[in-house]
């Protein structure tokens, strides 16, 4: 599966990169999302879904392929 994040529509309040720290980071600048891998492997698959489910903007997206 893979993970799509709109930084257009983050609020950088990093819950994502609590969950997922080896999907997700953050900028320096504004604190917004940064996709470290589009990718997301079976060991975060888990990690990544519940950083989607619990984004408080609606930024992140799952496309399974
Ligand atoms: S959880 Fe959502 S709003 Fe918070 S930093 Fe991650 S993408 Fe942005």
């Amino acid at each position: 599966m893979r993970v799509a994040a709109d930084r257009e529509v983050c609020i950088g309040s990093g819950n994502c990169v609590f969950t997922a720290n080896d999907v997700f980071d953050q900028d320096d600048d504004e604190g917004l999302v940064v996709l470290l891998t589009a990718e997301v492997g079976p060991r975060d698959a888990d990690a990544v879904r519940d950083a989607v489910a619990h984004c408080p903007s609606g930024a992140l997206r799952i496309i399974e392929d």
